[in-house]
């Protein structure tokens, strides 16, 4: 993209809209079509849609390069994750996102791919896992341990081995990284968490870069998105593009709290762990007693909601390890905290009492 005189801030809010003439809506309407009259580009729904555009216009610009809607986060991951040769060595944090580990698990299982696991906060194992790898996937921070990866490190060992380097930017979000600055050539959002932001619609992204190799990555990405078929609605298109328009004021209001929340806890006699990376919403404490203690302070929350995602207006917290399908890399006592947009004394205060057993 050609260098933008305005800051992300201003991007989110002025990007993605029609152009400015007589009469012309202020937004994007939402396109519901699933074909288009002959003659032009578009020709069907599952290839091409404007409301789509709109919101990846914002996105790709938010991280410097083009985005790809996808129907949800997985549906991105899948394509992506799609891209290793048949055979093909394929390099995965140990303890990432669920979804995207069972994914990599099933390709391995199917004999689909080799698959090696890596300790995302270890540079010199993932530099040496590169080696001989098609595909380099990280996660950083990693959810929900919120370990967080040398990416600049890790991008000039996949240019050195030839591997394509693929980061889930979901927890960061492109305001606080972008990872094809520092060297990868992929990203890749869960937009259901932070980009939309209001829990209330999945929708995915895969971003790539611009001009060489990056027009040949998405080509490929393009066509299985098309031959995969896992596109959005058109209205859960605009949805998304709807919150991240106050993405930037969300982020810096959820973050504060989020910083705030971290320093009380620490400081807490029933959390015996505090892991933050000293950015972004996302908190995840280790709470004394194990997972029935973790259960019981998810449980006594009231203003927090006890319930799986993350990145909304609304906070909500769970204990990781109620899903079978967590890794074992998780400690059982992990509550994980999304700390949205409410006020932070109140969010403390209903903790506080959670933490101390709902009395
Ligand atoms: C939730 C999540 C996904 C999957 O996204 P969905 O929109 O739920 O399909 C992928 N990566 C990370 C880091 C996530 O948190």
């Amino acid at each position: 993209m050609a260098a933008s005189p305005w800051t992300p801030q201003t991007l989110a809010v002025a990007l993605g809209r029609p152009t400015h003439e007589p009469d012309a809506p202020l937004n994007s309407p939402v396109v519901m079509t699933s074909t288009y009259v002959a003659g032009g580009p578009r020709g069907y729904g599952r290839t091409s849609n404007p409301t789509w555009e709109a919101f990846e216009e914002v996105l790709g610009a938010l991280e410097g390069g083009r985005a790809l809607a996808f129907a949800s986060g997985m549906g991105a991951v899948s394509a992506v994750l799609d891209l290793v040769p048949v055979g093909g060595v394929l390099v995965v944090p140990v303890g990432g996102y669920s979804g995207t580990m069972a994914a990599a698990a099933a390709m391995e299982g199917s004999g689909r791919a080799v698959v090696r696991r890596v300790d995302v906060t270890d540079a010199a194992a993932v530099a040496e896992a590169a080696t001989g790898a098609q595909l380099v996937w990280l996660e950083s921070p990693t959810n929900p341990l919120l370990e967080v990866a040398d990416l600049p490190a890790a991008a000039a060992a996949c240019s050195r081995s030839g591997a394509t380097l693929v980061v889930d930017n979901t927890f960061a979000t492109p305001l606080l990284q972008q990872p094809l600055d520092l060297g990868a050539d992929v990203v890749v959002h869960s937009a259901t968490k932070l980009i939309a932001g209001h829990s209330d619609v999945l929708l995915g992204a895969v971003v790539v870069g611009t001009g060489g190799a990056a027009d040949a990555l998405l080509a490929e990405v393009t066509a299985r998105r098309t031959l995969g078929g896992a596109v959005p609605g058109p209205f859960e298109a605009w949805l998304a593009l709807r919150g991240l328009r106050t993405l930037p004021v969300r982020l810096r209001a959820a973050q504060a709290s989020a910083t705030e929340l971290a320093r009380r806890l620490a400081g807490h006699p029933a959390v015996s762990r505090v892991r933050y990376p000293g950015l972004g919403t996302i908190v995840s404490i280790e709470v004394d007693g194990g997972a029935a203690a973790a259960d019981a302070v998810c449980g006594a929350a009231r203003l927090w909601t006890n319930a799986t995602s993350l990145g909304g207006v609304e906070s909500t917290l769970e204990r990781r390890r109620r899903w079978p399908a967590e890794s074992a890399a998780v400690p059982e006592s992990l509550v994980r905290l999304s700390v949205g947009c409410e006020d932070v004394e109140d969010l403390w205060t209903d903790l506080e009492q959670a933490l101390r057993g709902g009395h």
